[in-house]
């Protein structure tokens, strides 16, 4: 599933090549994603794309017409870049296309369906139904130990489960919840609430790092992908304790024989990676 720094890397891929161009045509394979595409989808043909915006793991397409196209991957979705010296042979899954004006196509592929294509008036975008819920972005200025604290003080849920609300803080999704945890050193199973001021200061900077990390990774990757007209939004992690259940964590001095290496549990239905020794 495309996590948040995936989702910023196609924002990146797509803010490099979008800007400025408008939109030639637009290819409905399917009538629907998660759910059905708008009936307006039609009327973006002719507008030109003013920027690249992301908000949680929405990818935001501004148009000059005042509206946003909302795009989200869901559980298996990409997007393709294809320039226009290299010809764009439909595959199956390929739901949607943007055809540019100057030939660049973006591809909307996605087996499992749960993606999401969506538009509404730029204006009203922090009033509509799918953000105004959401907490801040991780990586912005209000994201703080002092928020974070006070957001925390009187919940008894597992920290895990309370950094992956996304009414608290958006975009720390399964992975890097696991990943920051371990750097902070805390054990995923504490009472939110019984954190100290000193591990909250500790979790929001790790919580920052890990996610500044995969999008630079993504970035890296990401030129390589824009050259090949590759896929957008997937690349190789180094994971310190996530999918390593029975392995030594990163940096691990311990022995394994003894304390079993990276325990897997679950949580909210999902995997929780830990090192029972540096996050005891
Ligand atoms: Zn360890």
């Amino acid at each position: 599933m495309p996590e948040l720094p995936e989702v910023e890397t196609v924002c990146r891929g797509l803010a490099k090549a979008l800007p400025r161009h408008a939109i030639k045509r637009v290819i409905q394979n399917r009538h629907d994603l998660r759910v059905p595409f708008p009936a307006a989808l039609k009327n973006i043909t002719g507008h030109r794309v003013t920027a690249i915006d992301r908000r949680a793991k929405y990818i935001l397409i501004n148009l000059d017409n005042q509206q946003t196209l909302i795009l989200h991957l869901g559980m298996s979705g990409s997007l393709m870049l294809h320039h226009k010296d290299k010809k764009y042979l439909p595959e199956k899954h390929d739901h949607m296309v943007l055809v540019m004006d100057n030939g660049t196509s973006v591809v909307l592929n996605d087996p499992r369906r749960f993606g999401l294509v969506a538009l509404a008036a730029t204006k009203d975008l922090a009033r509509h139904r799918f953000f105004a819920h959401l907490g801040p972005e991780p990586l912005d200025k209000n994201f703080t130990a002092a928020y974070l604290a006070e957001k925390i003080k009187t919940k008894k849920i597992a920290i895990k489960l309370a950094v992956m609300d996304q009414r608290l803080v958006v975009g720390v999704g399964n992975i890097y919840a696991a990943e920051a945890l371990f750097a902070a050193g805390i054990d995923p199973r504490r009472a939110a609430h019984s954190l100290k001021p000193a591990e909250i200061k500790k979790l929001v900077s790790a919580i920052q790092k890990v996610l500044k990390k995969a999008i630079k990774a993504g970035g890296s990757s990401l030129r390589d992908y824009v050259q090949t007209d590759g896929e957008l939004g997937y690349f190789q992690h180094q994971f310190a304790v996530y999918d390593k259940k029975g392995q030594k964590c990163k940096g691990c001095t311990c022995d394994i024989r003894k304390t079993g290496g990276v325990q897997r549990i679950t949580q909210g239905d999902r995997s929780t990676f830990y090192c029972p020794v540096k996050q005891a």
